[in-house]
């Protein structure tokens, strides 16, 4: 039978038994209610061996003088005096075991003839209470009984002092089972109504717990569950189930009192706050009616029973602020929020209408019925209300997360997209910048190449918050060697601060275990954040990175790192905002440093996912100390070792660091199906001589690499046709590519992504992120080439870092600056002559504070406030149509954030020189007009 049929058959089988099911089911009922009509009553007859005992009692007054009594009935007599009451035990006992008496919070004695049978009094089982609770009493009876007088004396220190309540004659079965019969529903009611609150309760408990989300109908079971407690506490079968019923009864009390609580809070709650004050108002009564009459039972002073009033006063100004508010928004229209609450509501409502009328007319024996239906009511109602509103907000939720994952998608799509031709523009400027020695040519490709730079890293930033931000950053853990994360990273740094004038340190304790397992791609990610941080807002001095741990057992181990500068420091008061989001401190120093506000706050969440910390100590103007700890596990003990001797010799042995190199032998293929990056790496690999192929797809590069041995392939991951793990894996598994063997890195734009992994899983030995550093790729040429094919070349100047030779370079005299364009300066005026003389007037009031600011700042090497001035006079000096001088601060500002102190230290006296001559002429031309 072909699969297709057979599926099509069980679905029909599936459907038939499903009407099956429905229509057994069906049947079932109907002959189960057909059997108990139709069919005859097979009960057992329950005993009925019980009679109630209430003719021909008397009532034994002071003087032993009787009188006529009913039972049930209320005998006139003072709190705490005795009253007794007498009868005859009939002659025929036949089936009588025992004379049942319920006592209303009387002590209690039954005599038989002369002879005490039972007493009752809870005087020594009772935590406090003047008054024994109340219950049924027993005593026994026996046949030889028959015609003896039987006696009740009880005691009481209530108003229920003579009060007589039924009295029974039978066996202690029947009348329980007469009990049942009579008040057993009300039992089973609260019981049930138990249960369902409880149900409701654990519910919203794990959905909170779950969810971590707070459901409002948390309140509500509470307070159905002591209306529950109440009742079940006031059941007639009480003495059957709980050990000690003096304590239920001051529970009865209690959950009578904490009654209005829970539905206040709840309805406070569905109504968003709208009436708290008046709900504030009714709970601090109920408090204070709960302290009040407690520290009054507890101390004897007047029992709870004789407190009732104020607790019917409490729950009914509850009920009344409750039924209020509930009017009130059905006026002002806001009932829509809670229809189905205010239907419960109004069901508890007639619950309550219902116990008063049943009160009246069957007292006693519904108590609490009516009222616990109507509380079903509202629980299911309010439960609809919880439910729909949480399948709401999760909707709300999912869709929230959908869109999400739909931004998160665009962003890493537009990322992609947009850091391709970034890359292009990066590395086409990396060209002008080696290749043109034009000193404004020179300074535009610097602009483009630091914004276009600011702008990947802005990106990169965003990407990555935005995946913090829809929970979708991942951790992959897995062994790496910690010496090659802590090299890899020191070589970054040496990258950033190429163009700083910084020190970098490194020192790290030579007993940290070396192999360990954790994401390393995050690692070296919160590393780098923090590290060029420290670049950044460091102008001068020195970065230190200090490496360190802590044993927590055998196998796992806390990882610390403390990156120290010597920079601007943080204000004690910024410190708390740290590590927010957007968030950038100090603008006047650092409003030329380029920065999203986003570093720290993606480092610190990263940190948070590694159940790591991340902490902050610094001093304003002098440094400061980032702190990272991680926990991390240990898979081996091999030891880091000596990491700054490694680092030192790799540093020496390095060509690249001081000194260029060339590579005339070696052979270098390119992949890239970009013909702008290709472009670009070639470019980049013009300096070092060595033979450069270039291809632009998998496919080409696989046939290429057949026929032509290269010592290095750098290719592209992601081209259209065949792409660079396709390609590099097909190269990889022909036995007869002589490439097989040779060294391939990939290229990548998605380096932020923890592809590391991914990469050299897949057979490439490295990978390079894009947009390619000359220095990283040359680095990179050091690491793989053969030693004997990397020629040192002493660096001759000619292969200077020409980003550098503009400033390095021995600047050419100033030209005369006492030259204002008048027209211009007027034309920024708008065409207005005494505008214009009033700016000139601004200009040198200003400038005379400027010159001696200049000079202090000078003498101090504060270079960073010179550099806010400067560049204040770069922008004042154009408008007032100083060109000339407007130029010149250009230049000492570019200088300062080059740190070419050298070249502020050969020009300043004249750059000084050419300000008092421009202050000089403006005065001049002021005083002449
Ligand atoms: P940004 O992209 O602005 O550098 P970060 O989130 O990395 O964003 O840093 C937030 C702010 O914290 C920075 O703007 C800077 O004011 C301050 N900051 C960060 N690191 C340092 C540091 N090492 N020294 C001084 N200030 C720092």
């Amino acid at each position: 039978m072909n699969k297709a049929i057979r599926n099509e058959l069980f679905s029909h089988i599936m459907n038939a038994a499903k009407i099956f099911f429905i229509i057994a089911c069906t049947f079932v009922t109907i002959f189960f209610i057909c059997g108990q009509i139709i069919l005859p009553d097979e009960r057992d007859e329950i005993s009925q061996n019980f009679k109630a005992f209430d003719d021909n009692w008397e009532y034994v007054m002071f003087d032993n003088t009787t009188m006529p009594i009913d039972v049930p009935d209320h005998i006139d007599a003072a709190p705490g005096k005795t009253v007794t009451i007498q009868n005859t035990l009939p002659d025929n006992l036949e089936g009588v075991s025992c004379i049942t008496f319920r006592s209303m919070w009387q002590d209690v004695e039954i005599y038989v003839g002369n002879e005490l049978r039972t007493r009752y009094s809870t005087e020594n089982s009772r935590f406090f209470g003047q008054n024994s609770t109340v219950r049924y009493v027993f005593a026994d009876i026996y046949k030889e009984d028959a015609g003896k007088p039987v006696r009740i004396e009880t005691t009481s220190d209530t108003s229920y002092s003579g009060t007589i309540r039924d009295i029974y004659l039978g066996d202690t079965t029947s009348m329980w089972t007469s009990v049942m019969k009579e008040y057993g529903h009300i039992a089973v009611l609260s019981f049930t109504l138990m249960i369902i609150s409880f149900f409701c309760f654990l519910v919203c408990a794990i959905l909170r717990f779950m969810y971590k989300k707070h459901i409002g109908l948390i309140y509500l079971s509470l307070g159905v569950m002591l209306c529950a407690v109440w009742l079940f506490s006031e059941n007639r079968f009480r003495q059957l189930i709980f050990p000690n019923i003096s304590t239920l009864s001051n529970i009865t009390f209690w959950a009578l009192m904490l009654l209005p609580f829970p539905f206040i809070f709840y309805l406070n709650e569905i109504q968003n706050g709208r009436y708290k004050n008046i709900f504030t108002i009714s709970t601090l009564f109920s408090a204070s009616v709960v302290v009040i009459t407690s520290i009054l039972q507890i101390l004897n002073i007047m029992e709870f029973r004789n407190n009732v009033s104020s607790m019917h006063v409490s729950i009914i100004l509850a009920i009344v602020v409750c039924f209020s508010t509930i009017i009130a928004d059905t006026i002002k229209g806001y009932i829509k929020e809670y229809k189905l609450v205010a239907i419960g509501f109004f069901g508890v409502a007639i619950g309550a209408f219902g116990e008063i009328f049943f009160f009246y007319t069957t007292p006693s024996k519904t108590l609490g019925a009516s009222i616990s239906l109507g509380l079903t009511f509202l629980l299911v109602m309010a439960s609809f209300k919880a439910g729909h509103d949480f399948i709401t907000t999760e909707n709300e939720k999912l869709k929230a997360i959908a869109s999400n994952e739909a931004k998160a998608r665009f962003l890493a799509n537009m990322s992609h997209e947009i850091r391709t031709p970034i890359n292009t523009i990066i590395g086409m400027n990396e060209l002008i910048l080696r290749e043109n020695n034009d000193s404004n040519i020179q300074e535009y490709a610097q602009c483009i190449y630091s914004s276009s730079k600011m702008l990947l890293g802005l990106i990169n930033d965003v990407l990555d918050f935005s995946k913090i931000d829809s929970g979708k950053i991942e951790i992959s853990e897995g062994i790496y060697n910690l010496s090659n994360l802590l090299i890899d990273e020191i070589h970054l740094l040496e990258a950033r601060v190429y163009k700083h004038n910084l020190s970098i340190n490194l020192s790290v304790d030579e007993h940290t275990p070396s192999e360990l397992y954790g994401d390393e791609i995050r690692i070296k990610q919160i590393l780098t954040n923090i590290l060029t941080n420290a670049v950044k807002y460091t102008p001068k001095g020195s970065i230190t990175l200090n490496v360190s741990f802590e044993h927590i057992d055998e196998q796992n181990i806390i990882l610390q790192f403390d990156v120290i500068d010597t920079g601007i420091g943080i204000k004690p008061e910024d410190i708390d905002g740290l590590f927010d989001s957007f968030r950038r401190f100090d603008i006047l120093h650092n409003q030329n440093i380029e920065g999203t506000g986003l570093g720290l706050n993606i480092t610190k969440q990263l940190v948070e996912y590694m159940n790591g910390t991340i902490h902050v100590k610094s001093v304003y103007g002098q440094g400061s100390t980032f702190t990272v700890r991680l926990p991390q596990q240990v898979i081996n003990n091999q030891t880091i070792g000596n990491l700054e001797n490694v680092y030192k010799m790799a540093k020496e042995n390095s060509y690249v660091s001081n000194e260029t190199f060339t590579t005339p032998d070696a052979n270098i293929l390119v992949v890239d199906d970009n013909e702008m990056n290709l472009a670009v790496i070639k470019g980049l690999l013009k300096r070092i001589k060595a033979t450069v192929n270039t291809v632009n797809g998998g496919q080409a590069a696989i046939d290429i690499s057949k026929n032509n041995k290269y010592d290095i392939i750098f290719m592209d991951h992601m081209m259209p046709d065949v792409d660079g793990i396709a390609a590099l894996k097909t190269i990889r598994k022909d036995e007869h590519n002589i490439n097989r063997n040779s060294v391939i890195i990939a290229l990548t734009a998605n380096a932020i992504t923890g592809c590391h992994d991914m990469y050299i899983n897949s057979g490439f030995d490295d990978y390079l992120s894009k947009p390619v550093e000359a220095y990283m790729l040359e680095q990179m040429l050091v690491k793989y080439l053969p030693h004997d094919m990397v020629i040192p070349v002493e660096d001759t100047g000619n292969t200077a870092k020409s980003s550098d030779n503009k400033i390095d370079s021995k600047p050419e005299p100033e030209r005369s600056t006492n030259i204002i364009n008048r027209e211009k300066g007027i034309s920024y005026c708008a065409g207005s002559e005494d505008f214009y003389k009033n700016i000139l007037r601004t200009y040198c009031k200003q400038g005379h504070t400027y010159e001696t600011q200049l000079k202090q700042l000078y003498e101090d090497n504060n270079w960073d406030e010179y550099r806010v001035i400067v560049h204040a006079l770069k922008s004042s000096s154009l408008t007032i149509g100083a060109e000339n001088f407007s130029e010149v601060s250009k230049k000492q500002e570019f200088a300062v954030k080059d740190n070419n102190i050298t070249y502020i230290k050969e020009t300043f006296d004249e750059y000084l020189i050419s300000f008092s001559a421009l202050l000089e002429t403006i005065e001049n031309s002021l005083l002449q007009s």
